[in-house]
């Protein structure tokens, strides 16, 4: 099949783009499932991405996906679905003929890691708090009302981005303060961080977990390190956890399935491969 299928390539889009692990993960897919098919990294300067993204065919490119910093310009240049206009940045970009569309699949690696991680973490439940405001929280805070989540409470040092995503999201939404945070641990089933502290590099995050109900599950975006302090006291709680490089891996299967036509599986030897790659880099 491989031999005689036509050829198709995406790429990823960023500035700096070295750090990406996005072709680790497509190429091990392209290789798995034998196709005729590359996945290559761009580095491309801000101000050369429109010009870029309007020459995706014409450079040989089926889609791509974004990264930092022109997740926003993505949607603008694009036909963006609901997901991408109301996370309000776009990572994954595909040519639907020859129209440019657009997504965001932060949304689906999310909830779709929640549900492998931690199978049935929605029953019953209609309680869930998540820290942070920015473009992943806004992406969690959408898959959650997706799911009917009935109280997100949405903690962020910045209060009228937390006011902003209850504007966009509406009265499911809560916005709060940190000092709050404490008093609503205990009726919340789930407890997300979306913001980027305890990632290396950035401010330790520090939440007494003693008030979470012993059924809730504490989920963590950051994925350097692979267990956040947050998820290694969650865990020494005899909590679930569910880490971010989960999300990470499973944001990846819609874009290769747009691009590619075929849904590919997240497996443990591909997390083992990821994995291994973030250790060394972090070595
Ligand atoms: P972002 O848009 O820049 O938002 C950062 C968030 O962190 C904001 O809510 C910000 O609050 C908060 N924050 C930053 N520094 C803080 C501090 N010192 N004290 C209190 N709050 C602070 O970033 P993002 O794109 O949403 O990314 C957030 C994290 O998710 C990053 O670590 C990223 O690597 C990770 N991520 C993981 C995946 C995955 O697939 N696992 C996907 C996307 C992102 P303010 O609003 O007050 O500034």
């Amino acid at each position: 099949m491989a031999a005689t299928s036509k050829f198709k390539a995406a790429c990823v889009i960023g500035w700096p783009v070295e750090h990406s692990r996005s072709p680790l993960i497509h190429s091990y897919w392209i290789t798995k499932y034998g196709l005729n098919a590359e996945y290559r990294r761009e580095a491309v300067p801000p101000e050369q991405f429109e010009e870029f993204v309007r020459g995706l065919a014409a450079r040989g490119y089926v889609g791509a996906n974004v990264t930092i910093p022109n997740k926003e310009a993505a949607r603008a240049l694009s036909k963006a679905d609901d997901r991408a206009d109301k996370v309000g940045a776009s990572n994954t970009l595909w040519l639907d003929g020859s129209t440019l569309r657009s997504t965001n699949t932060d949304v689906e690696g999310f909830i779709n890691n929640l549900d492998a991680s931690a199978a049935g973490w929605n029953r019953g439940l209609d309680t869930a708090v998540v820290m942070g405001a920015g473009g992943t929280a806004r992406a969690v805070v959408y898959a959650l009302s997706e799911r009917s989540v009935k109280h997100i409470h949405v903690v962020n040092r910045t209060l009228d981005r937390a006011i902003a995503l209850r504007e966009e999201f509406g009265k499911c939404v809560n916005p709060v303060r940190w000092e709050e945070l404490g008093g609503l641990l205990g009726g919340a089933g789930v407890l997300v961080n979306a913001t980027s502290l305890g990632m290396i590099g950035k401010p330790p995050l520090t939440v007494n977990l003693a008030r979470l109900p012993a059924s809730a599950v504490v989920a963590d975006a950051v994925y350097a390190p692979l267990e956040t302090a947050l998820l290694a006291a969650a865990r020494t709680r005899g909590l679930r956890t569910v880490d971010g490089l989960g999300m990470l891996l499973h944001q990846a299967v819609p874009g290769f399935e747009l691009w590619f036509g075929v849904r590919p599986e997240v497996t443990p030897e591909l997390r083992a491969l990821v994995e291994a790659d973030l250790l060394r880099n972090q070595a």
